[in-house]
């Protein structure tokens, strides 16, 4: 038998909650059910919001903040930022736009634009 304890952070509450292990099932104590929700997800598959910046080839500024349309699993996190290292764009951008779609492969998670980023008028071709 293993034992995780956890502190929900679904709402302000902060309750303690316990998953048991033993064998194949997990049992959750305490919490109410979105309590117990969360704690089964957390402890069987984490998943987290990432947000990071990317390079913005000809904006008005050099990085775009970008974020993941929803929470990405935390075992793949460090592989998504090497992938992100790799990744520019091109201005303009408009916020919410998708940079990339189901980003490595997760279905229904994208990689959205965090702001709008203008063409930089200097970067125009004019020299
Ligand atoms: S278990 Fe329920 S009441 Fe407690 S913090 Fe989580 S959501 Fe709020």
């Amino acid at each position: 038998m293993e034992s995780v304890k956890l502190i929900c952070i679904v709402c302000p509450q902060g309750c303690h909650l316990e998953g048991v292990k033993e064998g194949d099932s997990l049992t959750i104590k305490g919490g109410c059910k979105r309590g117990k929700e969360y704690a089964y997800k957390e402890i069987t598959a984490p998943c987290r919001l990432v947000t990071t910046t990317i390079p913005v080839r000809g904006g008005v500024v050099a990085r775009l903040p970008v974020r993941t349309s929803a929470p990405f699993p935390k075992k793949k996190i460090r592989e998504l930022m090497m992938f992100l290292k790799s990744l520019e764009v091109q201005a303009p951008i408009e916020r919410g736009a998708i940079v990339v779609n189901d980003i490595l492969g997760e279905r229904g998670i994208h990689l959205l634009a965090a702001r709008t980023v203008a063409l930089d008028g200097k970067s125009s071709g004019k020299s």
